[in-house]
């Protein structure tokens, strides 16, 4: 898919079932790869005005989606193109119903309890398998212990909701270490499936 360039952050022009596509490549479709997934908001595109950090992670991503109507709206102003939207929870929503019981999901994020809950309610209502949970209140020293604990899950996918740059910033870093086929940053998510 086509790349544009969004206030020196890059943004893919990929819908969400071509995004779906190629999620589920990367992870049951050739030899175990880690892959980074952004969902751009455009609080993302504030922020990296003074975080590099954030932009750094943000650049080197595998895909790029647009998160909603105010990044299809920018990408309309600034380069003329239909940006399809591929918003995070539809992303993870599409993912589990269209893998179910294969799917070993790793819950990293939100408040103690949160993502415990978020995966019993994934795995009763698409029948996932839930790699692990951790909640998102760690220090930046722990983050190596959280990275090692994914790794060693066996997750195909890891949901990393710790909030606008903690959550993509973590999987970026990391990535190597934790190995998964797809590590998507997404917000707000398990607090939703939490219920
Ligand atoms: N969160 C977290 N760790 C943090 C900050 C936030 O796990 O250090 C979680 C928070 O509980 C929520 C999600 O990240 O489930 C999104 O938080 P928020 O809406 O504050 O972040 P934003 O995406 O707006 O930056």
């Amino acid at each position: 898919s086509p790349r544009l360039s969004l206030f020196d952050l890059p943004l893919d022009v990929i819908s969400l079932p071509q995004t779906l596509d190629r999620l589920s490549g990367w992870m049951f479709g050739g030899p175990r790869a880690a892959h980074t997934v952004v969902t751009l908001n455009p609080e993302f595109i504030v922020q990296c005005q003074t975080q590099p950090d954030f932009v750094r992670a943000i650049q080197s991503a595998d895909l790029v989606t647009a998160d909603g109507v105010g990044i299809v709206w920018a990408a309309r102003q600034l380069h003329q193109t239909e940006v399809p939207r591929a918003p995070g929870f539809d992303i993870v929503k599409g993912l589990m119903e269209r893998h179910g019981a294969e799917l070993r999901v790793f819950f990293l994020g939100s408040k103690p309890g949160v993502a415990e809950l978020a995966a019993q309610n994934a795995a009763r209502d698409h029948g996932i398998q839930v790699a692990g949970t951790h909640h998102g209140y760690f220090d930046l020293d722990e983050d190596q212990r959280v990275a090692e604990l994914v790794a060693a899950s066996g997750a195909h996918l890891l949901l990393t909701a710790m909030g606008a740059r903690r959550q993509e910033t973590f999987n970026q870093y990391w990535r190597q270490v934790i190995g998964v086929p797809v590590m998507i940053g997404c917000g707000g998510v398990l607090d939703v499936l939490a219920g």
